[in-house]
């Protein structure tokens, strides 16, 4: 790049050794100034340029074939005319170049007095690659990486200035959520969910007005911003419209994939005056649309909020009885039908709730999973299970099986995974567990069968799929799966004896499970002739059901002088889940 040297020295004209080495520092300086890292020009009170040096040249768009002639110099020259003129320092960040050779320089200009005349000094530096860095953290601050959308601080910010504006117009908050988004997740693979979560954007995003907003607020929710509103109605119509396109197949991946949405709606100013408020009315709104079925749009109502409120009271009293480790198992016997011999136990957990009323996990199992809390109390089952074990082993022999329940959740997460391994290996007797999962565990893309299984399998725990045949596996998917027992779900045992489609299920999976080496048993059997048909018309061997017992207290196994010779602390509030007295020990198990 060319220097331009005006450098007009004024040199007195001495000679001498003295004048050349002044000669020779001059020129020193002159290239120091020119190869300076930090762009550096002089100009004088018409803008024109005495001093610039390489930087400044490249810069300013300066080169051999048009020295004096770009956008950057002319800007320059003005600037410069200005500063002198207001005699003040100016610090600027100005744009130059474009294309690969754009920059964004933070130029200091300053006015100073030399030899009698105005001169502006310049400098710049190059700050392109610090804006770059700015830019990007700017970014990921207000626009979500994967959709491009905004986020939800923006969204948060253009509702609260609507609220704060003058004209109060109505506008709607819509919050969506892809329904089964994790089940996409794991069946097709983290790849084509996020690919679904960017077509859903697009989908959405396709006829907003500039003053609608969509926004992505965290995984699979969105939340929509319609403004102004003329009506509920109008709403409502683009709502179902929206909810129709979102229904259309997807095509990811060479997969053709389906994904409802759940939608609630709130309107301002009817369902509250904040932003926050219509957010949460709006998700309150979506959740109800959830536990109704998925796949449709709400507006708002105040009995929901109600809902929600003694929704929010399980959650806390469900806290709570982990904390205060109110739980405890009741136990189930799996039955050799051929033998009457019990061949295991499964442990079915129960919550004592602040009442002293026992639940059914069917009541906070899938909380429990939502809320993060099914880790803490699978320990906490295993745990009763160790203190339990004498018991055990004195009432249904030292050799039977102990199963435990872990939801597919669970299984499909390697951390806690491993630290039930961990637990299971620690009791010291780890051959004699087995772990019920449902199919779903096996079939989700989550490593359960690559890498999870294998830990359980060198512990000797055994693995078991419970309520086979009402999940999303298909019968083939029976072929990939390495289990050692495979539970019957109870519909297709329930009345099997008059059920000829059930019976041929049944005989399918039955000969499946054959072939692959896997034991079979049948839940929930309750009635003398679903016995009989197994026994008559299949080769299964165990069973588990009402007809042989209903779970257990084990405290309820003991002499009742035993009971009442122990703390009455506690075992007050053990239920009779099965009060069949008169039964002697082994009797309950054995007809
Ligand atoms: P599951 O593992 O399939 O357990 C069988 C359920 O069927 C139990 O319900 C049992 O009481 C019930 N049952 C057994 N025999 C019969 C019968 O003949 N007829 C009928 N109608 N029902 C029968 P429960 O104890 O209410 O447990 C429900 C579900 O909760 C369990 O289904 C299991 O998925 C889950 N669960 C239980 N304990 C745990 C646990 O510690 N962790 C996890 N993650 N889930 C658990
Ligand atoms: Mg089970
Ligand atoms: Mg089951």
């Amino acid at each position: 790049m060319q220097s331009r040297f005006n450098l007009d020295p004024q040199t007195a004209a001495t000679e001498g050794a003295h004048e050349r080495a002044a000669d020779g520092e001059l020129g020193m300086l002159r290239d120091i100034f020119r190869l300076l890292p930090s762009g550096v020009t002089v100009q004088d009170e018409q803008g024109h340029f005495l001093l610039v040096n390489d930087a400044a040249a490249a810069q300013l768009g300066i080169t051999a074939a048009a020295p004096s002639h770009s956008k950057e110099l002319d800007h320059r020259r003005e600037t410069g005319i200005e500063v002198l003129r207001s005699g003040r320092p100016a610090i600027v960040e100005e744009s130059v170049g474009h294309g690969q050779l754009k920059q964004v320089l933070h130029t200091t200009h300053r006015p100073v007095r030399i030899a009698d005349r105005d001169l502006l000094l310049s400098s710049s530096s190059d700050i392109s690659e610090l804006k770059a860095v700015e830019d990007q953290l700017f970014r990921s601050a207000y626009y979500d990486e994967l959709t491009s959308l905004p986020t939800r601080r923006v969204i948060e910010h253009r509702a609260n200035s609507l609220l704060r504006g003058e004209a109060q117009a109505s506008f709607a908050l819509a919050f969506l959520d892809i329904d089964n988004f994790k089940y996409i997740n794991d069946y097709y693979g983290h790849g084509a969910g996020d690919t679904l979560l960017i077509e859903v954007a697009k989908r959405l995003g396709l006829d907003l007005r500039d003053s609608d907003m969509l926004s992505r607020i965290s995984g699979d929710e969105f939340l929509l911003l319609l403004n102004p509103i003329q009506s509920a109605q109008e709403v409502a119509e683009y709502i179902h419209f929206t909810l129709h396109r979102l229904k259309a197949p997807f095509f990811i991946d060479g997969s053709e994939i389906f994904a409802s949405t759940s939608i609630g709606v709130s309107l301002y100013p009817e369902h509250g005056r904040s932003y926050e408020q219509l957010r949460q009315n709006a998700d309150i709104a979506m959740y109800r649309v959830k536990s109704d079925g998925k796949g449709a749009a709400l507006f708002f109502d105040a009995s929901m909020e109600r809902e929600a409120q003694a929704r929010m009271q399980v959650e806390q009293s469900l806290r709570l009885a982990i904390l205060e480790k109110r739980f405890c198992c009741a136990f189930q016997a799996k039955v050799d039908i051929r033998t009457q011999d019990i061949k295991g136990i499964e442990a079915l957990v129960r919550l004592r709730d602040d009442e002293g009323v026992i639940q059914a996990p069917g009541t906070f199992i899938n909380l429990a999973v939502e809320l993060g809390l099914i880790d803490e109390l699978t320990h906490l089952v295993l745990a009763e299970i160790v203190r339990s074990i004498d018991l055990i082993n004195d009432t249904f022999g030292p050799n039977t099986s102990i199963s435990m329940n872990v939801a597919a959740k669970q299984a499909g997460n390697p951390e806690f995974m491993r630290s039930l391994a961990q637990a299971l290996e620690a009791t010291g007797y780890p051959q004699r567990f087995m772990i019920e999962v449902t199919e779903d565990a096996f079939v989700a893309k989550s490593h359960f069968q690559s890498e999870i299984l294998p830990i359980f399998r060198k512990l000797g725990v055994g693995i078991s799929i419970d309520d086979f045949g009402i999940g999303y596996s298909s019968l083939s998917a029976l072929a990939d799966i390495t289990a050692d027992e495979i539970k019957i779900d109870r519909s297709f045992i329930t009345d099997i004896h008059k059920r000829p489609r059930s019976q041929g299920i049944l005989r399918a999976i039955e000969s499946l499970s054959e072939a692959l080496g896997m034991t079979v048993i049948a839940e929930g059997i309750e009635s003398f002739e679903e016995l009989a048909y197994l026994q008559a018309a299949t080769k299964i061997r165990y069973a588990q059901g009402y007809y042989f017992s209903r779970p257990v207290f084990l405290e309820e196994l003991k002499p009742v002088a035993q009971i009442l010779s122990e703390s009455r602390v506690g075992s007050a509030n053990r239920p009779r889940e099965q009060a069949r007295p008169g039964m002697s020990r082994g009797e309950r198990y054995r007809r």
